[in-house]
């Protein structure tokens, strides 16, 4: 066929199509061209509503970024969260490309009776709070930007931005802030939660690097705040997660840093692992804020042995890290020891998991203040190990810069830790889980007398409102005041919640 023929084939086709609402026709159009149908969508509160196929063309058509229904190419990717467990088919999933677009999904979703609303960054959440049955899913996956100054030693990341990518743009010049250990969380939820991780004894909790952040608040404005612009809300978004609106953009605070630190595990046979527990509780405390030791029991499925894993991150002078990691050599001949210069950004990608939907997850943690020996000798006699699972514990250590901010600073309350303790099971998702899930709860229910509240980014279905209430402690009344001034409906509920004053039940 010549071109020009081809070209007017081709466009009467497409007029055609456009016309046509059959779905053997409308399957071949983009999204974007698509007809679309009255959708049955369910509010915050539970009401069943019609979204009607005039209102969702209005909403596609204001939006840049991309509006999915079910029946739409990527609407199935796009509502997936890291943990399979969570199955689970919003009625719209709206992908912004920028501010104005998620301006406009909140305003939706406010006109039409406060839809019940998740938002998805890196999609980590545990307990599933990123997706929703039903409402709406605002999916930030296209709203990734990372910004540098060198000369102010700044970074400006846009709220749908995975860690990596921060590391990643801060190293090229050897700054860093601190974040995760594992490059594809989101900025979006660890940040607003706290964030531990590697550097956190040196530089504090990512919250603690925040200069300002920008939020689209529940009646659809964008606000800045800081120290001096909208501080309360400043201090909620400070630990207080999700609930105040959607964070756009990061302001972070750069520290000068050598691309090489010292790092990598010292792994010991699992019979070591009260010995390592007990140093850990007693060396973690007062080791120097330049280390950071996390800590691991690990029991991989099927037959491989069990393991004591500490993971060695040294940012301060090379020659010092030797002395510094000998009490923890000095725990016997290890299985493996591979603490060597290393790129941070290679070490802030070695835990990354490859395929991380192939395996169900299941966790339950809590902050504990010390660990002595009566709570070691609970986590290794009750240690549920079993062939058809993976079992682990681990600690995120606190300590050093974590706890120097005093904890009504920002809305972080639990300053005075030790560690986060958390126990987690991983299983093939074809197996059933409930017997994982089990064997879980019941194990940290053997160690949960040693805690002391949980951190808000490892909140799971069995907190109860009122557990989630208390966890914020001496900062909910507070909170509580930022929650009637932001987002007095309720409508960034899918968190670790806080129900505004006039909520009734
Ligand atoms: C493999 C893995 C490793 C982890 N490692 C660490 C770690 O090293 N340190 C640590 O502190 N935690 C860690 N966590 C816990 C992690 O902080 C939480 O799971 C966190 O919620 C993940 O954020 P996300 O954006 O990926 O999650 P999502 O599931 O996308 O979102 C979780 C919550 O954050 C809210 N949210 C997301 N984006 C925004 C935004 N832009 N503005 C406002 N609210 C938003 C959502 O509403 C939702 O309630 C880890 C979790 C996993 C699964």
């Amino acid at each position: 066929m010549k071109r020009r023929a081809f070209l007017q084939s081709a466009a009467a086709s497409a007029a055609v199509l456009s016309l046509s609402p059959h779905p053997a026709f409308a399957s071949v159009l983009p999204s974007s061209r698509r007809r679309l149908f009255d959708v049955e969508a369910v509010t915050g509160n539970g009401r069943t509503v019609t979204l009607s196929e005039g209102a969702l063309s209005a909403l596609r058509d204001q939006l840049r970024g991309r509006l999915l229904l079910a029946n739409d190419d990527g609407y199935g990717e796009a509502r997936n969260i890291l943990n399979p467990s969570f199955d689970r088919r919003p009625a719209l999933i709206v992908q912004p490309t920028g501010v104005a677009d998620i301006q406009t999904a909140v305003n939706f979703a406010q006109d039409h009776g406060g839809l019940l609303l998740a938002v998805k960054c890196g999609g980590h959440s545990f307990s599933g709070q990123s997706t929703c049955d039903r409402g709406m899913m605002i999916d930030l996956s296209l709203f990734r930007d990372v910004r540098v100054d060198p000369v102010a030693r700044t970074a400006w990341v846009t709220g749908g931005s995975l860690l990596g990518a921060v590391d990643h743009e801060s190293m090229a010049h050897e700054l860093v802030t601190p974040l995760g250990t594992v490059s594809h969380t989101g900025v979006g939820g660890l940040v607003t939660g706290g964030g531990f991780g590697r550097l956190a004894r040196k530089y504090g909790l990512a919250i603690d690097n925040l200069k300002s952040v920008q939020v689209v608040t529940a009646d659809g404005q964008l606000r800045r705040a800081s120290a001096d612009e909208n501080p309360d809300l400043f201090w909620g978004v400070r630990g207080g997660g999700g609930n105040f609106g959607i964070v756009t953009s990061f302001e972070f605070q750069l520290h000068p840093m050598r691309r090489q630190v010292i790092a990598g595990e010292i792994v010991f046979p699992m019979s070591k692992a009260r010995d390592a527990l007990l140093l850990y509780g007693e060396y973690g405390p007062v080791m120097p804020d330049e280390l950071s030791l996390g800590f691991a029991l690990v029991q991989p499925p099927g037959d491989a042995p069990g393991m004591v894993v500490l993971d060695v991150c040294f940012c301060g002078e090379p020659n010092d890290v030797d002395q510094l990691v000998a009490p923890v050599r000095a725990l016997g001949t290890p299985i493996s020891d591979t603490v060597r210069s290393m790129d941070y950004t290679v070490l802030q990608r070695s835990g990354d998991w490859t395929d991380p939907r192939a395996q169900g997850l299941y966790l339950k943690g809590g902050f504990i203040p010390s660990l002595g020996g009566d709570l070691a000798a609970a986590i290794v006699d009750g240690f549920p190990a079993h062939p058809s699972r993976l079992t682990s514990i681990f600690f995120q250590v606190g300590g050093g810069a974590i706890s120097r901010v005093p904890s009504d600073a920002t809305a972080f309350s639990q300053r005075d830790i030790f560690a986060n303790m958390i126990t987690v099971s991983g299983w093939p998702v074809a197996h059933d889980a409930s017997t994982h899930m089990q064997a879980t709860r019941e194990y940290f229910g053997s160690l949960e007398r040693f805690t002391h509240g949980f951190y808000v980014n490892d909140l799971e279905p069995d907190h109860t409102a009122e557990a989630i209430q208390r966890n914020y402690r001496q900062n909910h009344a507070r909170l509580v005041a930022v929650k009637d001034r932001y987002d007095p409906t309720n409508l960034f509920r899918l968190n670790a919640n806080i129900r505004p004053s006039g909520e009734v039940e």
